[in-house]
């Protein structure tokens, strides 16, 4: 009944003169509660991902707040369906049958999904969720998750040796090349950019079905590397739903490189609808410099405190 009248209302606000231009704001969800360990810190991250969203005036950004995944899930319903996409900003181990009964037939559906950094490391025996994701790690991934992924001579190549599922050095600024120019995520960006100080993901595992990968690194064995480049910006199809994936975004000084605003507020928009008409800023970082937003930044009090990492001389 209220979606009826929301889509006649809609239907009748694109009537009015003058009006028909203003396009109504997408609606996004961005979904929280828990995560691996004190490391990620949602309670910091969610409204900084939600300022990067609505800052472009495309969106309108609901925070759906979980219960921790031993917790009473008994009142919990986030009504997927009234959302172009959700941004997982979250890590559990496992969700009630029913629940992701109902996420799987959100994305299968249609519905737009986001996953940052450390929502690669959830639901590891959740097939549907691996397969949306493509590749993840830690939480005691095996061989089993699926092989390697990484870029190799010019493509996407598997490898099912053994070894870790998920693994990073030093929190440093690192290159991040292009590798699907055309793709409107990436359209008019830099072919290669320096992003700030964090988290190069690295032996990540999955099924990497229905997988594109838009953007690698290169995971230094000085760093505790794997000597491959790494895929970092991807986008996956799951059913009719369109997930974009960056392992990108540790904490909020990650999430205040230009770069990572950018594909973020990007990504989202083609998860939920297919398109980009964002423009690139002209701040973009380049090859050879980082760019981070101070307002950003700021919104961490270790920042404030002078505590954050200090992007390092190279
Ligand atoms: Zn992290």
């Amino acid at each position: 009944m209220n979606r009826i009248f929301q889509a006649t209302f809609s239907a009748l606000l694109l009537c009015l003169p003058g009006l028909a231009a203003v396009a109504a704001p997408i609606p996004i969800m961005i979904l929280d509660g828990e995560s691996g360990g004190p490391y990620h810190n949602w309670k910091l991250t969610t409204p900084v991902l939600k300022r990067e969203l609505e800052e472009t005036g495309l969106f309108k950004v609901t925070v759906v707040t979980a219960p921790r995944s031993d917790g009473d899930f008994s009142n919990f319903k986030p009504e997927f369906s009234r959302y172009k996409a959700i941004v997982m900003n979250y890590d559990a181990p496992d969700w009630p049958a029913n629940l992701r009964a109902q996420f799987e037939d959100y994305v299968r559906k249609g519905g737009g999904l986001i996953i940052v950094h450390a929502a690669d490391n959830a639901f590891p025996n959740w097939p549907a969720y691996n397969l949306m994701i493509g590749i993840g790690g830690w939480r005691h991934r095996t061989e089993q998750a699926g092989p390697y992924w990484y870029w190799k001579d010019g493509k996407l190549v598997s490898d099912p040796s053994p070894g870790p599922t998920g693994s990073h050095g030093a929190r440093l600024p690192f290159q991040i090349v292009t590798r699907d120019a055309a793709h409107p995520i990436m359209r008019g960006l830099p072919p290669v950019w320096v992003h700030v100080n964090d988290e190069l993901y690295a032996t990540l595992r999955g099924p990497g079905k229905n997988m594109t990968v838009l953007a690698t690194a290169h995971s230094d064995p000085k760093n505790k590397g794997t000597g491959h480049d790494e895929p970092i910006i991807m986008v996956l199809r799951y059913g009719k739903g369109r997930i974009f994936h960056t392992t990108l975004g540790h904490d909020v000084f990650a999430l205040s490189c230009v770069g990572f605003i950018t594909i973020f507020q990007r990504g989202t928009e083609w998860a939920a609808t297919g398109k980009v008409t964002q423009k690139a800023p002209a701040n973009f970082p380049t090859a050879d410099s980082v760019s981070y937003r101070v307002d950003i930044a700021e919104m961490d009090p270790a920042f404030l405190k002078g505590a954050s990492p200090v992007v390092a001389a190279k």
